[in-house]
């Protein structure tokens, strides 16, 4: 398909900890970064996100004495997966993959970063209220339809697809290292999770 000047390729918390050997590593995630590099050629547009909490953050199960990571809890705005400490602000592990090319991002979204309250989505946190500013960066900048990358199909990908779908952005495509690689990504038929299919998928 061809990408036009108004579409945006957004990266996902393409980071260390979510890699190899990282505190909360996706399998093979490291898979993502060449497919991801080279589908960013093609866009105009590139936004990257980062997942970027304080030491202590509310969403470590650190922080709850008594819980282990995976357990859930019942937080102000909701049920809350505990995880191991992860992609904590200034380390390495919250630091993007080294071969992830950054240079052509025009703008990186923390989330996260409110102690008591943890964010998967790139577009809102995880009371579903508070927003990160992407969807007005995107509006004021005329960027109408987003296409997704990065690990994690059923967490961060997939509620920042949602959040996509729910704002009206005209459509959203999702890879994720998750998903079975062809050999050429710009042939990538969406093999998405069967939650996934919830979004229309264009295909690149
Ligand atoms: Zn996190």
């Amino acid at each position: 398909m061809q990408i036009r000047d108004d579409d945006v390729l957004l990266i996902i918390d393409v980071q260390n900890d979510f890699c190899a050997d990282g505190a909360l590593a996706v399998a093979d995630g490291d898979a993502v970064v060449p497919v991801v590099n080279r589908l960013s050629e093609r866009f105009d547009h590139v936004v990257l996100t980062q997942d970027w909490h304080p030491p202590g953050h509310s969403s470590f199960a650190t922080s709850h004495p008594g819980s282990a990571p995976f357990e859930s809890i019942a937080m102000a705005y909701g049920q809350q997966t505990l995880w191991p400490d992860h992609c904590v602000q200034g380390t390495s592990g919250a630091a993007f993959h080294p071969q992830l090319v950054t240079e052509r991002a025009e703008l990186v979204i923390r989330k996260g970063f409110r102690p008591e309250i943890d964010s998967y989505s790139a577009f809102y946190e995880n009371d579903r209220r508070t927003p990160t500013g992407l969807a007005g960066y995107l509006r004021e900048r005329g960027l109408q339809r987003i296409f997704l990358a990065g690990l994690a199909t059923d967490y961060c990908v997939y509620y920042s697809a949602m959040d996509a779908r729910r704002l009206g952005a005209c459509s959203a495509s999702v890879i994720s290292a998750r998903d079975q690689w062809p050999r050429n990504p710009l042939d990538i038929v969406p093999k998405i999770a069967p939650r996934m299919l919830a979004v229309p998928a264009t295909l690149l």
